[in-house]
């Protein structure tokens, strides 16, 4: 059944007969999106151009503009939108996009062939959110899928990172920094503990963020940095929050208190890394840990690691060990063909 998914040597996820997810491949008349980040958007030109549909869902096509306006998705007539659970038929297949916890509007991708064979991508997820599909043939992502990738922290980040905010709103403005997408979360995580204060961020997060809004997360008052308001908060030193892409970590807020939001954190929760700076350990990816119980609940038969966008070797070894399952990552390498 491997031939029923493959990762071709450009990072195209083909599945079945007709889709190929996250790159152009020219051979398929279906491209998916599974989400608006830039290493599942490659050869989106050449989709748009040649493909009969590109599929992804409403959140991922309005972040994706926002994201790189030029590709101007919602103006696109072969953009084709879908809902979680909704299938589209395409000849003899079906193909659904489902919910996957990572960033807002992620999907997996189920193709059902007309043998009635199961097919998955998984996308990027986190385990926690997402729902485990039942599938024979499984192509998985494996961003942390070395054993030595584990967060098994004993405390509650999202706890830990409202109250570390909390404690140094005290003192004035504090600034956090990390990815779009994931700066959306924590201001969720803070709404939803009850913190009021303002939020101060430049345009482009500004702009991501209100996306995320228009999707129904909740984001409170809002102020641009540029405004009036935001330069009277951020100049007074007064209490909110400053969210800012982490390349402006070097530039801004270098007198406050600084969080800095990554997933490449395994040791601890929480560390400090400058005079007034923390390193906060949360990931809107599975750990290794995650990613091997996915494979175990999702049953199987063949399973496929993402070797273009991390190293998927280590994964699909340690899904051959530890679980007995068949696995192999793709592509093997650069250069090579595919399987
Ligand atoms: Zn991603």
């Amino acid at each position: 059944m491997a031939e029923r998914a493959v990762v071709t040597k450009k990072g195209a996820v083909l599945l079945g007969d007709s889709v190929s997810c996250d790159a152009h491949d020219s051979s398929r008349p279906l491209r998916v999106v599974t989400h608006a980040h830039a290493d599942h958007l490659y050869g989106l030109r050449s989709s748009l151009k040649s493909c009969e549909k590109v599929l992804m869902t409403k959140a991922t096509r309005d972040l994706t503009d926002t994201l790189n306006g030029s590709f101007n998705l919602k103006m696109t007539q072969t953009v084709k939108t879908l809902e979680y659970g909704k299938v589209l038929k395409f000849g003899d297949e079906k193909i659904s996009l489902l919910k996957a916890d990572h960033i807002l509007g992620a999907c997996q991708v189920l193709v059902e062939d007309a043998g009635g064979i199961r097919i998955v991508w998984t996308g990027d997820f986190r385990l926690e959110g997402t729902p485990v599909v039942d599938c024979d043939v499984l192509v998985v992502e494996a961003t942390y899928g070395s054993p030595s990738c584990r967060r098994n922290f004993k405390v509650d980040v999202r706890e830990l990172l409202v109250s570390m905010v909390e404690k140094r709103l005290r003192g004035g403005t504090v600034y956090v920094f990390g990815y779009h997408g994931k700066l959306q979360e924590i201001m969720q995580i803070l709404r939803n503990a009850d913190v009021e204060v303002p939020f101060v961020m430049p345009e482009r997060v500004f702009e991501v963020t209100k996306v995320c809004e228009k999707h129904g997360m909740r984001m409170g008052c809002l102020s641009l940095s540029t405004d009036s308001e935001g330069h009277e908060l951020l100049d007074g030193n007064l209490p909110c929050v400053a969210f800012y892409h982490m390349n402006q970590r070097q530039y801004v807020g270098l007198r406050n208190a600084r969080i800095c939001v990554s997933g490449w954190e395994f040791h601890s929760p929480c560390r400090q890394i400058g005079d007034r700076e923390h390193l906060v350990a949360f990931s809107d990816h599975s750990d290794f840990d995650g990613l091997i119980e996915y494979v175990k609940r999702s049953k199987a038969k063949q399973v496929i690691t993402d070797n273009y966008r991390s190293k998927g070797d280590a994964l699909a070894m340690e899904i051959r060990k530890r679980l007995g399952v068949s696995a192999v990552s793709m592509p093997r390498c650069c250069g090579q063909t595919t399987l």
